[in-house]
């Protein structure tokens, strides 16, 4: 599964906001590899860099001294909706009546096809395939009506359904909102003293570490924050009532293990998911180790519970970007391992635990095996710390349809058989629940169980739940 995109945003006049944004999405890079892009604000007038690759790729010391300003809206993409193009890329920058505007989004809509439909009035230029084009277009057509910034982006948010975590520059003013379920983060942070006014919005509390701000609030479900240059305090509001849902995989594998949740690191969470498992499905072992990164801290989590000692057997290369040329299925054959390599000096002779976040198609995690009994482990007992994914997500995370979702077709006993594992547990739904700390029906789990916290089209429903007999009667089913 990969991430959809990262936001980002400083507005601090007499800083220099572009670098602080480079730093930014460069902390956010997890978040989508695909295509980068900021959008400087200054004197009116509005500057966009973007292209295709990493961010150290897309940006250099002489295209962030091109772009002087006081504000900043940044992006790191990953694509859901709309195919991997320069036009895709982000920020959307507009023009209205009032001046320019530039809009980052994470997250997916559910109607985006109605709400093409809405915006299309003839005269709607679209240059994209991306449903973000769509929400910035229908502000652009709320403010040529005659509506202030603030209530044209309310007016546009209402249109939207699905997940959208948005930040939104103009000349003067810096706007972050969420989507009433909150399904994608957003936190807000201060730069500088606070009589600065220098404020920062990033998906994830590692955006705000990177440049030394400190962090001040998430923006909550539902809600509206504008900050304006010098302003000591945002001007927070409800667009729409909360409901909150926030996506439970964020913490158990997408967001970074030092980003902050609930008050807490993620890596915190990941090792309380591995205590857990451990009670849950304990095994006789000699050694447990992670799959770097994200199984790391469950791995710890599970050695300190279960007593069996934790070692590192496999090494990661973090190096491998969208753009790495994949080598050929002969090539793979022949044991290229781009990724992982295991550790022979350390598995040799031993019965290993491994502990993965999650388990998709099973393509990779049977290499996985292998490659641990090829590396001389003796038994292999995979651990998982989430429940089965069963279900696709349409909330802005790119998965598999759900004829391709492993746990969706066969039984766990099947899937160990599939993996050649000599055992396999994954974590319960209540064990992930109760790790986080917050309450149950707080959390979108559609992934694990169906149950669809926003309504969709047949049109897109059916476009991945290809299990099911109806889409929207298993969404109807869900919410049930
Ligand atoms: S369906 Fe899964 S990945 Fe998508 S938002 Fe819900 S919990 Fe997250």
């Amino acid at each position: 599964m990969e991430e959809a995109c990262g936001v980002y945003a400083v507005l601090a006049a007499d800083q220099p906001v572009a670098n602080l944004t480079y730093f930014g999405l460069y902390s956010l890079q997890h978040r989508g590899q695909e295509s980068a892009g900021i959008a400087v604000f200054n004197q009116g007038k509005v500057r966009l860099h973007k292209d295709m690759g990493l961010v150290s790729q897309v940006f250099d010391q002489d295209v962030l001294a091109r772009m002087p300003g006081h504000l900043a809206v940044g992006h790191n993409r990953y694509s859901t909706t709309g195919s991997s193009r320069v036009c895709n890329a982000q920020p959307v920058v507009l023009m209205t009546r009032l001046g320019p505007f530039a809009l980052a989004h994470n997250g997916n809509l559910v109607n985006a096809a109605e709400l093409r439909e809405r915006v299309d009035d003839g005269a709607a230029e679209f240059t994209s395939t991306t449903d973000s084009e769509l929400i910035a277009l229908a502000i652009q057509q709320a403010v040529e009506r005659g509506l202030d910034w603030e209530p044209a982006i309310r007016e546009a948010a209402a249109l939207c359904r699905g997940a959208f975590s948005l930040v939104i520059g103009t000349s003067d003013a810096l706007f972050a909102l969420r989507d009433g379920y909150g399904i994608r983060p957003l936190v807000f942070g201060r730069l500088g003293e606070a009589a600065d006014g220098h404020w920062v919005v990033s998906s994830e509390t590692c955006g705000l570490d990177i440049i030394g701000a400190s962090y001040e609030d998430d923006v909550k479900p539902g809600e509206i924050v504008r900050f304006c240059c010098g302003d000591l305090e945002p001007k927070r509001d409800h667009w729409v009532e909360a409901s909150t849902r926030m996506c439970v995989f964020e913490m158990i594998y997408f967001a970074r293990p030092d980003s902050r949740f609930f008050g807490e690191s993620l890596y915190s969470y990941r090792q309380r998911i591995g205590r857990i498992l451990a009670k849950e499905s304990a095994v006789e072992a000699d050694l447990v180790i992670g799959v770097p990164d994200s199984g790391i801290p469950a791995a710890i989590g599970y050695s300190q519970e279960s007593g069996i000692a934790f070692a590192d057997g496999l090494i990661k290369n973090r190096y491998v970007g969208r753009t790495f040329i994949q080598p050929t299925q002969a090539m793979r054959e022949a044991g290229i391992r781009v990724k992982l390599n295991p550790l022979p000096d350390v598995l040799a002779g031993k019965r290993v635990v491994v502990i993965d976040d999650s388990i998709v198609r099973g393509t990779t995690s049977r290499k996985l095996v292998q490659a641990l009994r090829d590396a001389g482990a003796t038994e292999v007992h995979m651990r998982i710390s989430s429940p089965p994914v069963t279900h696709p997500c349409f909330y802005g995370i790119d998965t598999d349809t759900q004829d391709q979702l492993i746990a969706a077709r066969l039984t766990i006993e099947e899937i160990t058989a599939h993996l050649k594992v000599d055992s396999l547990a994954y974590l319960s739904k209540e064990g992930m629940v109760e790790a986080a700390k917050a309450k149950s029906e707080h959390f979108c789990t559609a992934c694990f169980d169906g149950a669809y916290p926003i309504p969709m089209d047949q049109s897109v429903s059916s476009s991945k739940l290809m299990l099911e007999p109806s889409g929207v009667a298993a969404v109807n089913r869900a919410q049930a």
